[in-house]
């Protein structure tokens, strides 16, 4: 199929296409466990992740800049109060705008062209992909709306780390890159253009540098395969146990041992 605006985000265009959200369900970040039956049950159209406010501030900022504030304001009329002013967490978004507005380098790296889809076959997958910010032969840029940029984010296994290893934010750049190299013979670098909700927002311009890039693009490369067969329903999909699908779905047959309640701390 042909992508569009309008069918990008469709059950149709993620079965035919991985995103790099979609991997992100079926292979995990360092931040969030993979879920292979969630995103399983998620193509099939039995589960919907829940709209957040958090999500839909960071959709407001996006559609701002993408000169499509009208429609998004029509079509969530839930960032309204009753009396019709913006609710507290959208006229945050617009202070957002204003500090990021006001900063000349950051705007140079938001003014390349919006929302730009490009598709590619990588590792036997076709895969598709939406670039905030796209500056022809110079940048591929995606606009990030976060808590903090600061914030250190802990795990088992590799320790403290920032939002976008923590996120997957690198896998994000890694795929975007080939893709865009795939379409342009050109490795363009990846940016993070990041804005903080804080009281004061915070903003960068967040470069993943591109040998960080490959190492992340290996991974990819080592986990499409699994992926591929799962979504042709040649593997059966392994569980976490602990997302809301698989709280939602569990059925109880014995009781547990309390020591068992925090899993392998
Ligand atoms: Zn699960």
């Amino acid at each position: 199929m042909i992508l569009t605006s309008e069918n990008y985000h469709s059950l149709e265009a993620n079965k035919e296409y991985l995103s790099v959200s979609q991997y992100k369900d079926f292979a995990g970040t360092l931040g969030k466990p993979a879920c292979e039956e969630q995103a399983l049950a998620k193509l099939n159209g039995d589960w919907e992740m829940e709209m957040t406010t958090a999500l839909l501030v960071g959709s407001y900022v996006d559609a701002h800049f993408e000169s499509t504030l009208d429609v998004f304001k029509a079509k969530n009329p839930e960032i309204f109060t009753k009396q019709g002013q913006l609710k507290a967490e959208y006229r945050r978004a617009e202070e957002i705008i204003n500090r990021i507005e006001r900063d000349d380098y950051f705007m140079k790296y938001m003014s390349g062209q919006k929302q730009v889809i490009m598709t590619a076959e990588l590792f036997g997958a076709k895969w598709k992909i939406k670039i905030d910010s796209y500056l022809d032969d110079i940048a591929i840029v995606d606009l990030k709306v976060m808590e903090s940029l600061t914030k250190q984010f802990w795990t088992k296994d590799f320790g403290y780390m920032d939002f976008t290893q923590y996120w997957g934010y690198d896998i994000q750049g890694a795929v975007y890159q080939e893709v865009v190299y795939q379409n342009t013979g050109k490795r363009l670098p990846f940016f993070i253009a990041a804005a903080s909700k804080e009281k004061e927002p915070n903003i960068e311009i967040i470069q993943i540098d591109d040998d960080h890039l490959k190492e992340k693009l290996y991974e990819v490369e080592q986990n499409t395969p699994k992926i591929l067969l799962l979504k042709d329903k040649m593997a059966d999909p392994i569980r976490c146990g602990i997302c809301d699908w698989c709280k939602h779905t569990k059925v109880l047959t014995k009781p547990i041992h309390y020591s068992e309640l925090l899993g392998e701390v």
